[in-house]
């Protein structure tokens, strides 16, 4: 019987007008991804990718000859990304553990060096416990789900992270987007949600844009006051904010206080990949259970697991390397201040130049690139309209010559196009 459906559908051109059916839907899908493509094109928010063919760190070679290019992009704000111990750790686990474990945590997926990992994440923390991810947009992904329901609240910064964005989007808790660290705002929100039956205060610890720092003494003082939790996310934060490098709830002597930590493996510590949620033993045990991006995912490769241990254990041993790029900073800041430019934030490694004009900031980037300086511009949709800026990123490993060479290139550009007098 099926033969003969078969062949009347053959003899009707069935299976070939399958095809042309699928190579029509092709067709019209390629047509509209291109005019999507062109729109973006015509948008001016193309984002290209340069393409560097070298390790990464304050000097690096792009692909097609530019080298020596002194690179002020990256989140390698301890220079760990190429630091030879953190690349021997890594060397020696794919040696001894291998490539990867093929596998989920909780069926085959868990070696000893993700345990360690895990309780050296939580001694640096100072908390009870901690879970790793595949990256901290997954830690960011799995939390709120997990932990709030329809009868709980989430008020979240307006200018929060995208994947604190997309974890709070996951959960059914009763959503508040509070002023840009406006407490006032977020005191007023946080007094309409005393219905619920829990509170949760999500914000990056510092922000990405700006490189200013949640108000997080005031956070808390609110969070007490309405019976409320603080989760900070706080990948531009750990390693380096604060005495000891542990982030900006240290940073702002609220370690005590603030009770959920989110963050990367992928910039400060050792630059790799992966992320973790740090907090109490009850919440990562219940992570364990029910995080999706953490059950469904692969375990975090052995070389990658290696390189955070190492990160760690080298700012455990010592606080130098953390505070070796305040100084930097410092300079960064108060020599581009002189020259005449408006630096946003405060004291912290990414220092935007504020510079209006998106035609401006892309042009200056350019600039700079031609003079051996890697540093990207910002514009609309990344940032507000008439808010357009170059992004400078210092590291602890970039030399005082380094900075110098940064200003001066700046200054030139800045006038060359008017940005200066
Ligand atoms: N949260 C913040 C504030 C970030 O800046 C980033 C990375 O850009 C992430 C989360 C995601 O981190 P990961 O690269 O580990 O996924």
């Amino acid at each position: 019987m099926w033969r003969g459906v078969a062949r009347r559908v053959l003899r009707r051109g069935g299976a070939g007008s399958h095809r042309a059916a699928s190579g029509a839907a092709v067709a019209q899908l390629r047509r509209r991804l291109e005019s999507e493509l062109e729109d973006i094109r015509g948008a001016g928010t193309w984002k290209s990718e340069r393409v560097i063919a070298s390790r990464q760190g304050p000097h690096v070679q792009l692909a097609g000859g530019g080298g020596g290019i002194l690179n002020f992009c990256a989140n390698n704000y301890l220079g760990l990304s190429s630091h030879p111990e953190v690349i021997r750790a890594a060397v020696e686990a794919l040696e001894k553990f291998g490539a990867g474990l093929s596998s989920v945590r909780f069926i085959c997926g868990t070696q000893s060096i993700h345990k360690d990992l895990e309780e050296k994440i939580t001694r640096f923390h100072h908390r009870e416990d901690a879970i790793l991810y595949a990256s901290c947009f997954d830690a960011n992904a799995g939390i709120f789900e997990t932990l709030l329901t329809a009868e709980d609240a989430v008020l979240s910064d307006e200018l929060n992270h995208a994947s604190i964005v997309d974890g709070i989007r996951l959960c059914k808790a009763n959503k508040y987007r509070y002023k840009h660290v406006d407490m006032q705002d977020l005191e007023a929100k946080l007094q309409d949600a005393q219905r619920y039956r829990l509170r949760l205060v999500a914000t990056d610890g510092a922000f990405s844009m700006d490189g200013d720092i949640a108000p997080l003494r005031e956070m808390c003082q609110l969070a007490q006051k309405y019976d409320a939790l603080v989760f900070i996310d706080d990948c531009h934060g750990t390693g380096f904010l604060g005495p000891n490098g542990r982030g900006t709830d240290e940073l702002l002597g609220v370690m005590d206080k603030v009770t959920i930590v989110n963050s990367t493996l992928g910039k400060a510590l050792g630059g790799a990949a992966g992320g973790y949620t740090t907090g109490p033993k009850p919440l990562i045990d219940l992570l364990r259970q029910r995080s999706r991006p953490y059950l469904f995912s692969n375990s975090l490769p052995p070389p990658v697991v290696a390189c955070a241990s190492k990160a760690l254990d080298l700012l455990m041993e010592s606080n130098a390397i953390a505070q070796s790029m305040t100084a930097k900073t410092q300079r960064f800041r108060s020599k581009m201040t002189a020259a005449g430019f408006t630096i946003s934030g405060k004291d912290h490694p990414i220092c935007p130049v504020m510079l209006g004009d998106a035609r401006l900031a892309a042009v200056m980037a350019e600039d700079m690139l031609k003079r051996g300086i890697y540093v990207i511009g910002f514009s609309y949709p990344v940032v507000p309209k008439g808010k357009a800026r170059i992004r400078v990123q210092i590291s602890a490993v970039h030399s005082n010559e380094d900075i110098d060479r940064c200003v001066e290139a700046f200054t030139e550009v800045g006038r060359k196009h008017g940005a200066l007098p």
